[in-house]
């Protein structure tokens, strides 16, 4: 009897699609690593120079290799390309790159991936394309008007264009808080920063120990549990921030993440500008008017450049939309290991924003998936 050679089609080769297909080779299971970029870790290999892991090194290795103790506790952003590399070459993977998958189907028991290289066949596809895919800027009314410089944060580098200058970051995710502190501590003239919904923050340690540890029964508690003592913690270590003109949530760490799907802002020296007025906090954006910002209190001002960090879709609509699994805000609505019935085989890794860390996350959901497709496919052997 002619065996049938298990094949799985991994999209991107993220620290996500990269984890999912060592896992799947443990399994015996092979397949195919399609990756649109030229290298694997695309994603790490563009962001801000100064970025380091908010998460320390013991909690963002992938299954079954680990970061390198030499890379420090907060491994800087180069050091994750470097693992990413090594990753991939210590569990032979070899990803096809230079193919951007255009749509997935499924079609007679089959899984059919449209590529811009042509079409690729597989028993099972994982879609690890990131949670942070596609750049997201509001439909500000006016910003084809502007006449100052405008880029999303994604094309942020370092804040050597920006010596002298009067910059607005508009957003209080972690990219906003990071990048506003890079610019008031390397030379901007004046930094402010737009506040549309008040943010949690916390520190990056507290007595030494990272709160990303520390933070883990964050994601498993009932929010009336856990919130009065993240309250108190957070009046302790970052006290009120209110105080200099920066909002604080009306809920809880843990109540905001469930209605927000927002995670905290792990602070990275954003307090202390603020604290020091040399990042000013102001308003929302509404819109723009030639070579002014308009404030959503009716204020007007005038910035020489502005830097959105105004966050990420997934960009899966295109992918899998028509295929009834994501929800409104175009994320999968099965969690990792699980599979919609009615499209049995297709797994997403790394589509979820928790706060015990994405990297800690992806290591775990990557082998729940692993073992879902081994089962899935043992039976049709
Ligand atoms: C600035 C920043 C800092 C972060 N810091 C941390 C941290 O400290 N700790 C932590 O745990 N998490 C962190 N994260 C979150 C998360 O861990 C990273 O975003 C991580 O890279 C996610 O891995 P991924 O594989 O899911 O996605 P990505 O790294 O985005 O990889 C997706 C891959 O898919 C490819 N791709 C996309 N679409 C297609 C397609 N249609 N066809 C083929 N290939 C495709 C992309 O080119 C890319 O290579 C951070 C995120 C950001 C943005």
């Amino acid at each position: 009897m002619a065996t049938h050679q298990r094949q799985v089609a991994v999209v991107g080769a993220g620290p996500a699609g990269l984890a999912t297909a060592a896992c799947l080779r443990r399994h015996g299971i092979g397949g195919v690593i399609l990756e649109r970029d030229e290298a694997v870790g695309a994603s790490w290999r563009s962001h801000y120079e100064r970025l380091h892991l908010h998460t320390p090194r013991v909690q963002s290795h992938l299954p079954g290799f680990r970061l390198p103790r030499r890379f420090g506790r907060w491994v800087s952003r180069a050091d994750v390309v470097r693992y990413l590399e090594a990753y991939a070459r210590h569990h032979h993977l070899g990803p096809r790159f230079g193919v951007e998958v255009e749509r997935v189907d499924r079609d007679d028991g089959t899984w059919r991936l449209a590529t811009s290289e042509g079409a690729v066949e597989a028993d099972a596809v994982v879609i690890a394309t990131g949670y942070n895919a596609v750049p997201f800027v509001p439909d500000w009314p006016g910003l084809d008007t502007f006449a100052g410089h405008w880029i999303h944060a994604s094309r942020y580098r370092d804040a050597r264009p920006y010596v002298g200058k009067d910059v607005l970051v508009v957003g209080t995710g972690n990219t906003g808080a990071e990048i506003a502190a890079d610019l008031a501590d390397q030379g901007a003239a004046r930094v402010r920063i737009a506040v549309r919904s008040a943010p949690h923050v916390i520190p990056r340690t507290v007595a030494g120990i990272p709160t990303t540890l520390l933070g883990i029964p964050n994601q498993f508690l009932p929010a009336r549990l856990g919130d009065p003592v993240n309250t108190l913690a957070q009046r302790l270590t970052i006290g009120d921030l209110s105080r200099f003109g920066f909002p604080t949530p009306d809920d809880g760490l843990i109540a905001h993440h469930r209605r927000t799907d927002t995670i905290p802002i792990i602070d990275v020296g954003l307090v202390d500008a603020l604290r020091d007025g040399r990042v000013e906090p102001v308003a929302a954006v509404a819109g723009f008017d030639g070579g002014a910002v308009r404030l959503a209190d009716g204020q007007h001002i005038e910035v020489d450049a502005v830097i959105a960090a105004t966050g990420y879709r997934t960009g899966l609509e295109r992918l899998v939309g028509h295929l009834g699994v994501l929800d409104e805000q175009a994320r999968p609505k099965v969690s990792a290991g699980e599979t919609d019935p009615r499209v049995p085989g297709l797994h997403f890794v790394g589509l979820r924003n928790p706060l015990i860390g994405l990297l800690n996350a992806i290591r775990l959901d990557a082998r729940r998936v692993a073992r879902a497709i081994d089962r899935e496919l043992a039976v049709d052997r």
